[in-house]
Protein backbone atom coordinates (compact mmCIF):
# COMPACT_ATOMS: atom_id res chain seq x y z
CA UNK A 1 0.00 0.00 0.00
CA UNK A 2 2.10 3.04 -0.94
CA UNK A 3 1.11 6.46 0.62
CA UNK A 4 3.39 9.76 0.63
CA UNK A 5 4.99 10.59 3.75
CA UNK A 6 3.31 13.40 3.68
CA UNK A 7 -0.10 11.65 3.49
CA UNK A 8 -3.02 11.81 6.50
CA UNK A 9 -0.67 8.76 8.48
CA UNK A 10 2.06 11.34 9.09
CA UNK A 11 -0.05 12.95 11.50
CA UNK A 12 -0.38 10.13 13.85
CA UNK A 13 0.86 8.26 16.74
CA UNK A 14 1.62 4.98 17.54
CA UNK A 15 1.30 3.75 21.70
CA UNK A 16 3.09 0.66 22.76
CA UNK A 17 1.46 -2.28 21.17
CA UNK A 18 0.02 -5.04 23.98
CA UNK A 19 -0.32 -8.55 23.68
CA UNK A 20 -3.49 -9.92 23.46
CA UNK A 21 -4.90 -11.24 26.92
CA UNK A 22 -6.89 -14.23 25.58
CA UNK A 23 -8.89 -15.16 22.61
CA UNK A 24 -12.29 -14.75 24.11
CA UNK A 25 -13.82 -11.34 25.38
CA UNK A 26 -13.09 -10.87 28.78
CA UNK A 27 -16.48 -10.33 31.36
CA UNK A 28 -14.58 -8.49 33.82
CA UNK A 29 -13.06 -5.77 32.40
CA UNK A 30 -12.89 -2.59 34.32
CA UNK A 31 -14.03 0.03 32.00
CA UNK A 32 -11.86 2.45 30.93
CA UNK A 33 -12.42 6.13 28.67
CA UNK A 34 -13.49 4.68 25.48
CA UNK A 35 -11.35 3.44 22.51
CA UNK A 36 -12.50 3.54 18.97
CA UNK A 37 -12.62 0.16 17.14
CA UNK A 38 -14.41 -1.86 14.54
CA UNK A 39 -15.78 -3.66 17.30
CA UNK A 40 -17.02 -1.19 19.68
CA UNK A 41 -18.47 1.25 17.04
CA UNK A 42 -20.63 -1.50 15.26
CA UNK A 43 -22.39 -2.33 19.01
CA UNK A 44 -22.49 1.30 19.03
CA UNK A 45 -24.50 1.79 15.80
CA UNK A 46 -26.89 -1.14 16.46
CA UNK A 47 -28.03 -0.59 19.81
CA UNK A 48 -27.12 1.55 22.64
CA UNK A 49 -28.88 0.00 25.41
CA UNK A 50 -26.34 -3.33 24.67
CA UNK A 51 -23.54 -1.03 24.33
CA UNK A 52 -24.53 -0.08 27.60
CA UNK A 53 -24.64 -3.47 28.74
CA UNK A 54 -21.53 -4.62 27.38
CA UNK A 55 -19.39 -1.96 28.61
CA UNK A 56 -21.02 -0.67 31.29
CA UNK A 57 -23.74 -3.69 33.03
CA UNK A 58 -20.95 -5.49 34.58
CA UNK A 59 -19.56 -2.59 36.61
CA UNK A 60 -21.74 -2.14 39.46
CA UNK A 61 -20.39 -3.46 42.66
CA UNK A 62 -17.28 -4.73 39.82
CA UNK A 63 -14.88 -5.28 42.96
CA UNK A 64 -16.67 -6.18 46.26
CA UNK A 65 -20.84 -6.67 45.74
CA UNK A 66 -22.02 -7.29 42.65
CA UNK A 67 -25.84 -6.99 42.20
CA UNK A 68 -27.44 -9.89 40.77
CA UNK A 69 -28.79 -8.24 37.12
CA UNK A 70 -24.48 -7.52 37.09
CA UNK A 71 -23.63 -10.97 37.82
CA UNK A 72 -25.84 -11.72 35.42
CA UNK A 73 -24.77 -9.62 32.45
CA UNK A 74 -21.19 -10.47 33.00
CA UNK A 75 -22.21 -14.00 32.43
CA UNK A 76 -24.05 -12.80 29.13
CA UNK A 77 -21.28 -10.19 28.19
CA UNK A 78 -18.69 -13.10 27.16
CA UNK A 79 -21.05 -15.38 25.01
CA UNK A 80 -19.81 -15.95 21.45
CA UNK A 81 -21.86 -17.26 18.57
CA UNK A 82 -20.86 -20.08 16.54
CA UNK A 83 -19.74 -18.09 13.56
CA UNK A 84 -17.91 -15.74 15.96
CA UNK A 85 -16.30 -19.29 17.43
CA UNK A 86 -15.29 -20.52 14.21
CA UNK A 87 -13.59 -17.71 12.97
CA UNK A 88 -11.88 -17.40 16.10
CA UNK A 89 -10.84 -21.30 16.17
CA UNK A 90 -9.02 -20.60 12.48
CA UNK A 91 -7.46 -17.16 13.86
CA UNK A 92 -6.17 -19.61 16.61
CA UNK A 93 -5.23 -22.08 14.36
CA UNK A 94 -3.53 -19.83 11.74
CA UNK A 95 -1.49 -17.30 14.97
CA UNK A 96 -0.69 -21.14 16.07
CA UNK A 97 1.22 -21.96 13.12
CA UNK A 98 3.45 -18.58 13.60
CA UNK A 99 4.01 -18.52 16.95
CA UNK A 100 4.60 -22.31 18.12
CA UNK A 101 7.72 -23.73 18.40
CA UNK A 102 6.59 -27.09 16.98
CA UNK A 103 3.86 -26.36 14.61
CA UNK A 104 1.69 -29.04 14.15
CA UNK A 105 2.49 -30.82 10.80
CA UNK A 106 -0.16 -29.55 7.90
CA UNK A 107 -1.93 -33.52 7.88
CA UNK A 108 -2.79 -33.30 11.14
CA UNK A 109 -4.59 -29.98 11.47
CA UNK A 110 -7.67 -30.65 10.16
CA UNK A 111 -8.70 -33.18 12.93
CA UNK A 112 -6.63 -31.33 15.79
CA UNK A 113 -9.44 -28.27 14.38
CA UNK A 114 -11.95 -30.75 14.78
CA UNK A 115 -10.60 -32.30 18.46
CA UNK A 116 -10.32 -28.65 19.35
CA UNK A 117 -13.61 -27.43 18.68
CA UNK A 118 -15.08 -30.51 20.09
CA UNK A 119 -13.80 -30.25 23.58
CA UNK A 120 -14.84 -26.32 23.10
CA UNK A 121 -18.18 -26.87 22.60
CA UNK A 122 -18.29 -29.87 25.82
CA UNK A 123 -17.05 -27.21 27.71
CA UNK A 124 -19.45 -24.77 26.83
CA UNK A 125 -22.11 -26.94 26.94
CA UNK A 126 -20.87 -27.32 30.57
CA UNK A 127 -20.41 -23.73 31.12
CA UNK A 128 -24.49 -23.02 30.42
CA UNK A 129 -25.64 -26.27 32.26
CA UNK A 130 -23.83 -25.00 35.48
CA UNK A 131 -24.79 -21.05 34.41
CA UNK A 132 -21.18 -20.29 35.42
CA UNK A 133 -19.95 -16.74 34.53
CA UNK A 134 -16.66 -17.84 33.82
CA UNK A 135 -14.80 -19.29 30.89
CA UNK A 136 -16.07 -20.32 27.20
CA UNK A 137 -19.45 -20.22 26.36
CA UNK A 138 -21.53 -20.35 23.09
CA UNK A 139 -24.77 -17.99 22.72
CA UNK A 140 -26.57 -21.17 21.36
CA UNK A 141 -25.82 -23.35 24.54
CA UNK A 142 -26.66 -20.47 27.22
CA UNK A 143 -30.17 -19.65 25.34
CA UNK A 144 -30.82 -23.11 24.48
CA UNK A 145 -31.23 -22.30 20.99
CA UNK A 146 -31.60 -25.22 18.06
CA UNK A 147 -28.78 -25.85 15.56
CA UNK A 148 -29.56 -29.16 14.07
CA UNK A 149 -26.09 -31.26 14.73
CA UNK A 150 -25.67 -31.12 10.66
CA UNK A 151 -25.06 -27.18 11.00
CA UNK A 152 -22.71 -27.98 13.96
CA UNK A 153 -20.78 -30.29 11.49
CA UNK A 154 -20.74 -27.86 8.86
CA UNK A 155 -19.84 -25.17 11.07
CA UNK A 156 -16.85 -27.09 12.27
CA UNK A 157 -15.67 -28.79 8.76
CA UNK A 158 -15.42 -25.14 7.48
CA UNK A 159 -13.33 -23.75 9.81
CA UNK A 160 -11.33 -27.03 9.13
CA UNK A 161 -11.58 -25.92 5.17
CA UNK A 162 -10.08 -22.93 6.22
CA UNK A 163 -7.06 -23.94 7.82
CA UNK A 164 -6.45 -26.50 5.29
CA UNK A 165 -6.56 -24.24 2.83
CA UNK A 166 -4.15 -21.99 4.71
CA UNK A 167 -1.88 -24.86 4.80
CA UNK A 168 -2.01 -26.37 1.42
CA UNK A 169 -2.45 -22.65 -1.06
CA UNK A 170 0.77 -22.65 -2.72
CA UNK A 171 -0.02 -18.50 -3.17
CA UNK A 172 0.66 -18.66 0.46
CA UNK A 173 3.94 -20.62 1.01
CA UNK A 174 5.62 -17.78 0.89
CA UNK A 175 3.81 -15.95 3.82
CA UNK A 176 3.86 -19.64 6.00
CA UNK A 177 7.53 -19.69 5.43
CA UNK A 178 8.43 -16.67 6.89
CA UNK A 179 11.01 -16.81 9.10
CA UNK A 180 10.82 -16.02 12.81
CA UNK A 181 12.76 -13.10 12.54
CA UNK A 182 10.78 -11.60 9.81
CA UNK A 183 7.42 -11.44 12.26
CA UNK A 184 6.42 -8.36 13.16
CA UNK A 185 2.70 -9.05 14.69
CA UNK A 186 0.88 -11.68 15.27
CA UNK A 187 -2.70 -11.37 16.73
CA UNK A 188 -1.41 -8.56 18.70
CA UNK A 189 -3.88 -5.49 19.85
CA UNK A 190 -2.38 -2.71 18.77
CA UNK A 191 -3.69 0.81 20.06
CA UNK A 192 -2.83 4.04 18.93
CA UNK A 193 -4.04 7.76 19.09
CA UNK A 194 -5.80 9.78 15.89
CA UNK A 195 -5.21 13.30 16.22
CA UNK A 196 -7.70 15.20 17.60
CA UNK A 197 -9.84 12.08 17.93
CA UNK A 198 -8.45 10.04 20.94
CA UNK A 199 -7.34 6.20 21.16
CA UNK A 200 -8.17 3.32 18.14
CA UNK A 201 -7.49 0.04 18.96
CA UNK A 202 -6.77 -2.52 15.70
CA UNK A 203 -5.93 -6.00 16.24
CA UNK A 204 -3.25 -7.07 13.60
CA UNK A 205 -3.65 -10.81 12.53
CA UNK A 206 -0.41 -11.13 10.75
CA UNK A 207 2.27 -8.70 9.93
CA UNK A 208 5.67 -9.31 8.62
CA UNK A 209 8.32 -7.77 6.91
CA UNK A 210 9.42 -8.30 3.28
CA UNK A 211 12.32 -6.43 1.71
CA UNK A 212 12.09 -3.57 3.81
CA UNK A 213 8.34 -3.57 3.59
CA UNK A 214 5.56 -4.43 6.08
CA UNK A 215 3.09 -6.70 4.89
CA UNK A 216 0.05 -6.62 6.81
CA UNK A 217 -2.33 -9.88 6.50
CA UNK A 218 -6.38 -9.87 7.27
CA UNK A 219 -7.78 -13.07 7.30
CA UNK A 220 -11.22 -13.40 6.35
CA UNK A 221 -13.71 -16.36 6.98
CA UNK A 222 -16.65 -14.64 6.71
CA UNK A 223 -18.41 -13.15 3.57
CA UNK A 224 -17.12 -10.28 2.01
CA UNK A 225 -18.15 -7.18 3.59
CA UNK A 226 -17.80 -3.14 2.57
CA UNK A 227 -16.16 -2.48 5.58
CA UNK A 228 -13.50 -4.96 5.31
CA UNK A 229 -11.30 -2.56 3.50
CA UNK A 230 -11.84 0.23 5.81
CA UNK A 231 -10.39 -2.23 8.52
CA UNK A 232 -7.30 -2.98 6.23
CA UNK A 233 -6.75 0.79 5.67
CA UNK A 234 -6.72 1.30 9.34
CA UNK A 235 -4.70 -1.54 9.90
CA UNK A 236 -2.04 -0.12 7.43
CA UNK A 237 -1.80 3.05 8.56
CA UNK A 238 -1.17 1.68 12.49
CA UNK A 239 1.44 -0.77 10.48
CA UNK A 240 2.69 2.31 8.69
CA UNK A 241 3.12 4.22 11.78
CA UNK A 242 4.83 1.38 14.63
CA UNK A 243 6.89 -0.08 11.78
CA UNK A 244 7.89 3.30 9.58
CA UNK A 245 8.01 1.04 6.68
CA UNK A 246 5.62 1.39 3.42
CA UNK A 247 2.99 -1.47 3.80
CA UNK A 248 0.89 -3.74 1.79
CA UNK A 249 -2.20 -4.76 2.84
CA UNK A 250 -4.00 -7.87 1.59
CA UNK A 251 -6.98 -9.40 2.77
CA UNK A 252 -7.21 -13.41 2.44
CA UNK A 253 -10.52 -15.21 2.29
CA UNK A 254 -10.22 -18.70 3.34
CA UNK A 255 -11.09 -21.28 2.59
CA UNK A 256 -11.26 -19.64 -1.22
CA UNK A 257 -7.40 -18.27 -0.14
CA UNK A 258 -8.46 -15.20 -2.12
CA UNK A 259 -5.56 -12.77 -1.75
CA UNK A 260 -6.89 -9.03 -2.52
CA UNK A 261 -4.65 -5.97 -2.05
CA UNK A 262 -6.41 -3.35 -0.42
CA UNK A 263 -4.99 0.13 -2.34
CA UNK A 264 -4.80 3.41 -0.52
CA UNK A 265 -7.45 5.87 -0.76
CA UNK A 266 -6.19 8.86 0.88
CA UNK A 267 -10.43 10.49 0.88
CA UNK A 268 -11.66 6.93 1.59
CA UNK A 269 -9.26 7.19 5.16
CA UNK A 270 -10.18 10.73 5.65
CA UNK A 271 -13.90 9.77 5.64
CA UNK A 272 -13.33 6.82 7.93
CA UNK A 273 -11.32 9.23 10.34
CA UNK A 274 -13.75 12.04 10.46
CA UNK A 275 -16.61 9.08 11.30
CA UNK A 276 -14.39 7.67 13.87
CA UNK A 277 -13.58 11.32 15.09
CA UNK A 278 -17.97 12.02 15.57
CA UNK A 279 -18.34 8.17 17.07
CA UNK A 280 -15.51 8.36 19.58
CA UNK A 281 -16.51 12.00 20.76
CA UNK A 282 -20.35 11.00 21.02
CA UNK A 283 -18.42 7.60 23.02
CA UNK A 284 -16.70 10.04 25.18
CA UNK A 285 -19.24 12.28 26.25
CA UNK A 286 -21.88 9.35 27.31
CA UNK A 287 -19.30 7.93 29.19
CA UNK A 288 -19.55 10.88 31.77
CA UNK A 289 -16.28 11.52 33.91
CA UNK A 290 -15.57 7.65 35.24
CA UNK A 291 -16.70 7.54 38.36
CA UNK A 292 -19.67 5.71 37.99
CA UNK A 293 -21.79 3.77 35.45
CA UNK A 294 -23.51 6.27 33.28
CA UNK A 295 -27.35 5.43 33.51
CA UNK A 296 -28.98 3.17 31.40
CA UNK A 297 -31.61 5.59 30.49
CA UNK A 298 -29.28 7.25 28.72
CA UNK A 299 -28.58 4.67 25.85
CA UNK A 300 -31.72 3.96 24.02
CA UNK A 301 -32.97 0.63 23.30
CA UNK A 302 -33.39 -0.57 19.25
CA UNK A 303 -35.77 -3.00 19.39
CA UNK A 304 -36.13 -4.80 16.35
CA UNK A 305 -35.35 -7.88 14.44
CA UNK A 306 -31.60 -7.57 15.84
CA UNK A 307 -32.91 -9.04 19.15
CA UNK A 308 -33.23 -11.93 18.75
CA UNK A 309 -29.34 -12.58 18.26
CA UNK A 310 -28.50 -10.00 21.12
CA UNK A 311 -26.50 -11.91 23.89
CA UNK A 312 -28.08 -9.33 26.23
CA UNK A 313 -32.13 -10.07 25.51
CA UNK A 314 -32.30 -12.19 28.96
CA UNK A 315 -31.79 -8.65 30.83
CA UNK A 316 -33.38 -6.62 28.30
CA UNK A 317 -37.25 -5.69 28.55
CA UNK A 318 -36.94 -3.69 25.47
CA UNK A 319 -36.30 -6.42 23.57
CA UNK A 320 -38.50 -7.04 20.28
CA UNK A 321 -41.24 -9.73 20.04
CA UNK A 322 -40.12 -13.08 19.16
CA UNK A 323 -36.42 -12.86 20.87
CA UNK A 324 -36.39 -15.42 23.54
CA UNK A 325 -35.44 -14.91 26.85
CA UNK A 326 -34.39 -17.77 28.92
CA UNK A 327 -30.95 -18.10 28.99
S1 LIG B 1 -32.53 -7.10 23.24
FE1 LIG B 1 -32.75 -5.61 21.55
S2 LIG B 1 -33.19 -3.65 22.53
FE2 LIG B 1 -32.37 -5.02 24.10
S3 LIG B 1 -30.18 -4.61 24.15
FE3 LIG B 1 -30.46 -6.31 22.78
S4 LIG B 1 -30.67 -5.39 20.73
FE4 LIG B 1 -30.96 -3.77 22.25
Amino acid sequence: MNHGREGVMDRFAVSPARSTSGPYPSPMSAPERPAWSFSRAALWRECRRAYWFHYYGAWEGLEKDPTEEALEIRRLKRLVNRWMWAGRVVHDALAAHFTSVQPTPPHQVGDLVRRRMRQMYRRSLRAARERSPYGFCLQEHAYQERVPPEEWRELVEKAVAAVEAFHGAPDLTLLRETPRERLLSVEDIVRFRLPDCGEVYVVIDLAVEREGRVVVVDWKTGRPRPEDRRQAMLYAACARLRWGMEVEALLCHLPDVELLEVTWEEEEFEELRREIAAELAAMDAAHGDGSAPPPREEFAPSPGPGCAACRFRAVCPERGDGAGSDP
